[in-house]
């Protein structure tokens, strides 16, 4: 700044108050500048951080990860090959024995049948996996009911009976001669020839008797034919005694007779027919409802419930089968009855029959087996010497679309479908392998993210510790200039003989020497506190009596304090002991609290200076009524550099230095530095130093 300037601010500032303040406000725009630089130093240096960050510590890993996980993937895809595999070649051993089993049982079947051992209308197979063999007449499959012998069937014709039967029934329906009827019936059961004739001729009579009310007589008529075999049956097969024994249990009669007849017929091992069936189910049902509620008898009934039931289900397939069995894959042989047979097993249904043809018997029909799948395949998994998880919940399935391994062209259309859920287990061999992965990868990963952490903290640490340096470089380059500046512009100004008058012109003098004060004090805290930083600062510890160390300090600051209009109330306990310190670093410390709390007083202009001696300590207390520091701050204030940050703050000028060196100095006496502090009603600090003489 030049001797014009200098004039411009002294005709300007008409008192030394203003040209300090304009001293001061040059001083601030050099600050802002700098710390305007330091903030896109710390940006740049903060991207390059990063950028280290990501090239050293993310890619490295993300790479590892991702190459982890392609190496997971690929092993994973490669078990599920060998697994693939290992599915096709068990389907084809396990068709190839199916093969051999169900040909086997096809052999005996065929020989048992050709050699008449066996009616074809018997439930009595040569293997207990045989659910029923019937004819294939071209594309047609006879059902074992219908192959059933008919020399005991009742065969209408006109005969000189059924002219009888013919007369009765005119009787007994048009002319309404219930005894003229009977006896006509009675003659036909004479006349009968055939045993179905005569139980057919008895069934009319019971049921004219019953019409003209002799229905003793009808009982007992129904009771003869219920003792009739169930082998004599009507025109469609239906044994008369099933009849009888439905119109006797209607009136509440025979109940043990015709249990007894269900009984036989259920364990007859002879095909009903379906009619039969689902008579004797209705009285089944009726012999439920009609017996008592519990016991034997009861039981009994639900038990032969049970059983026709589930001859009806089969039954109804075995129907269902009769009307698809042209479609079956069979139908090459079908359509060339004298071509041999291959071994085909055609699958039907949702939990597949298998069937298949066998050569011509003697009558130049071929036999038809029809075995059940599933308990086959049972039986064959369970003897295979595999691995239990992958044979667990083996099924076959049919149909196209579906998934599952072929198990030979002997089984068109028939697959075996593994269980879902036993993949997973299939896959066990390379578990633990994966497991291994896995565990790397993860830990891996956290050896990445630990990482990670540390550095970001350092990171952090160093961007902290590199933007409190500038800042302090800062603000000390700041607080030099301030005092340099105004010495040199009031020397200047001295040496221009300005101002003429005495009083002024000792005015400025006071500021010189102040603000060299200042400066010293300035850079005896920066010397210091390097002197700390390095190690080297040492303390020349004296017996001095503490009220005179607290009055030097006072006195010290004593310009500064009149100058901004402060009022310091010092007061001392009277007979404090002497303590052991160094005078010099003490003074210091007590100086740097006064000038923080001049600094941060805002709008108050009173500060307290205690002496007093607390808990065998001599306590020196500095308070004052200024801004105050928020809880959560108060602890890192001792920091070295540290500064509240906090708008008010900033624009007060300091290095975040004086509370350190304070700490330090404190702690080098075997003392201790407090704070207690309110946000806007002030703050009190107390250095606590022990006594040289615990009196
Ligand atoms: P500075 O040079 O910034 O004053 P110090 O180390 O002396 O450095 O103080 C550290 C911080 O503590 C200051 O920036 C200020 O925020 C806070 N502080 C210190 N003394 C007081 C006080 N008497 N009242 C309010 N805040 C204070």
């Amino acid at each position: 700044m030049n001797c014009k300037l200098i004039d411009v601010f002294y005709r300007k500032c008409d008192n030394i108050k203003i040209l300090k303040q304009a001293v001061r406000k040059n001083c601030g725009i050099v600050m802002e500048f700098k710390k305007r630089n330091t903030n896109t130093m710390r940006t740049r240096g903060h991207h390059k951080q990063v950028l280290l960050f990501l090239i050293a510590v993310v890619l490295p890993s993300s790479v590892l990860i991702v190459l982890t996980w392609h190496m997971i993937g690929q092993q994973q895809e490669l078990s599920e090959k060998r697994l693939a595999d290992e599915r096709l070649r068990l389907a084809t051993e396990i068709g190839q024995k199916l093969l051999v089993h169900l040909e086997e049982i096809k052999l005996h079947e065929v020989s048992a049948t050709a050699s008449g051992a066996k009616s074809l209308n018997t439930l009595e197979y040569t293997s207990g996996e045989v659910i029923l063999t019937g004819l294939a007449d071209g594309e047609r499959l006879l059902l074992p009911w219908e192959m059933s012998p008919t020399n005991n069937r009742l065969s209408m014709g006109k005969t000189a009976f059924f002219q009888k039967i013919r007369r009765a029934e005119e009787e007994e329906f048009v002319r309404r001669r219930y005894a003229q009827a009977d006896t006509l019936y009675l003659e036909g059961i004479e006349e009968a020839q055939q045993p179905s004739q005569q139980a057919y001729a008895r069934l009319l009579r019971a049921r004219v008797l019953t019409k003209s009310d002799e229905l003793e007589e009808s009982l007992a008529e129904y009771r003869r034919i219920l003792a009739v075999s169930s082998e004599i049956t009507d025109e469609h097969g239906i044994g008369f005694c099933l009849y009888a024994a439905g119109h006797l249990l209607e009136r509440g009669d025979s109940y043990n007779e015709v249990m007894q007849l269900i009984r036989s017929e259920l364990s007859a091992q002879r095909w009903l027919s379906p009619a039969e069936s689902y008579i004797v189910l209705d009285l089944v049902n009726v012999l439920i409802k009609s017996g008592p509620e519990f016991g034997i008898r009861q039981q009994a009934a639900e038990d032969c419930q049970r059983k026709i039931l589930k001859h009806i289900s089969r039954q109804e397939k075995a129907l269902a089968l009769q009307k698809d069995f042209g479609k079956l894959a069979l139908t090459a042989q079908l359509k060339s009855p004298e071509q041999e047979p291959e071994s085909t097993w055609a699958a039907y249904g949702e939990e597949p029959w298998l069937v298949s043809l066998a050569p011509a018997l003697p009558g130049g029909q071929r036999l038809a087996i029809i075995v059940r799948g599933e308990s086959i395949l049972d039986s064959i998994t369970s003897s295979t010497p595999y691995s239990e998880t992958i044979l667990a919940n083996v099924r076959f399935t049919t149909g196209a679309g579906v998934e599952g391994e072929s198990l030979g062209p002997s089984f068109p259309g028939l697959k075996l479908a593994y269980a879902t859920d036993g993949k997973a287990s299939l896959l066990s061999d390379w578990g633990p392998q994966r497991s291994f992965y896995l565990i790397a990868l993860l830990l891996v990963l956290c050896v990445t993210l630990f990482g990670a952490y540390f550095l970001w903290r350092d990171v952090g640490r160093e961007l902290q510790m590199a933007e409190m340096r500038s800042q302090f470089i800062a603000s000390v380059s700041h607080e030099l200039k301030t005092p340099l500046t105004a010495i040199r512009i009031f020397a200047e100004t001295l040496l221009l003989g300005r101002p003429e008058d005495p009083q002024a012109k000792s005015e400025y003098l006071d500021t010189i020497v102040n603000e060299s004060h200042r400066l010293t004090r300035l850079l005896n805290n920066v010397l210091d506190f390097s002197k700390i930083e390095k190690g080297n600062r040492t303390y020349r510890k004296e017996p001095a009596c503490l009220s005179e160390v607290v009055n030097a300090a006072a006195q010290a600051t004593q310009y500064p304090l009149r100058q901004q209009g402060f009022h310091l109330n010092v007061h001392m306990e009277g007979e404090l002991p002497e303590v052991r310190v160094d005078r010099d670093a003490i003074e210091q410390a007590i100086q740097n609290l006064l000038s923080n709390a001049m600094k941060y007083s805002g709008e108050s202009r009173e500060i307290d200076l205690r002496v007093q001696k607390r808990d065998g300590q001599a306590v020196i207390e500095v308070t004052d009524q200024g801004i105050g520091i928020d809880a959560a701050q108060q602890k890192r204030i001792f920091e070295k550099f540290y500064r509240v940050p906090s708008e008010e703050n900033e624009r007060i000028p300091g290095t975040g230095l004086g509370l350190a060196l304070i700490f330090h100095i404190v702690q080098a006496h075997g003392g201790h530095i407090e704070v207690q502090s309110i946000i806007g009603k002030g703050s009190t600090f107390s250095i606590y130093l022990p006594l040289e003489n615990k009196r």
